[in-house]
């Protein structure tokens, strides 16, 4: 359980040294069998401690003093039994995205390896949410949810890292591309 809640711990740092996230946004999880270990809410993901992470039961709402989008991560685990960690960040040129941007992401070489993406609406933390997000789980890599942030999957905190970074890098080239033609 501790080597997990490292985990945890390990990639809210670098998610913040990315420029992923800033310190308080944003929540992490892994699963271990029908539980869930999750970033308690209001903690700050590049200084987090064994504390900051709270147990929870995969199918329980209850869980004191877990983050506000544990459902969401719960509806997740629950769509697909392979996915061992879920990763949600508020990256900044990720979130500039539009479909049509999207198109010219998918072109790149790393488009195939981030998986195809999608970008849904919802207010956090709602149900409506957690089921648009989890709906995508089995069809994309992950999932943009408009003007709020980024949630990613794998089968670890490693996998779900990486699509998120290497979209963030793309989205952020996309992002220099169009000033430097004046599109912005
Ligand atoms: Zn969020």
């Amino acid at each position: 359980m501790e080597k997990l809640k490292q985990e945890i711990i390990k990639y809210g740092k670098k998610v913040v040294k990315e420029g992923l996230c800033i310190s308080f946004f944003g929540n992490i999880s892994v699963r271990s069998g029908n539980k869930v270990y999750i970033t308690a809410t209001g903690t700050i993901l590049d200084d987090l401690d064994l504390d900051d992470i709270k147990e929870c039961k995969i199918d329980s709402r209850e869980c004191k003093g877990a983050s506000s989008e544990l459902k969401v991560h719960q509806m997740i685990y629950k769509k697909n039994s392979d996915i061992q960690a879920v990763l949600h960040t508020h990256s900044f040129y990720t979130l500039l995205l539009n479909e049509e941007d999207k198109e010219r992401i998918m072109k790149y070489e790393f488009g195939e390896f981030i998986g195809d993406f999608t970008i849904v609406d919802g207010k956090s933390g709602s149900d409506e949410l957690a089921t648009r997000v989890s709906d995508c789980v089995n069809d994309y890599g992950l999932v943009i949810v408009r003007d709020h942030g980024v949630f990613s999957w794998g089968n670890s905190l490693k996998d779900a890292y990486i699509k998120i970074s290497g979209l963030e890098y793309y989205s952020k080239l996309e992002f220099y591309k169009k000033i430097s033609k004046g599109f912005i």
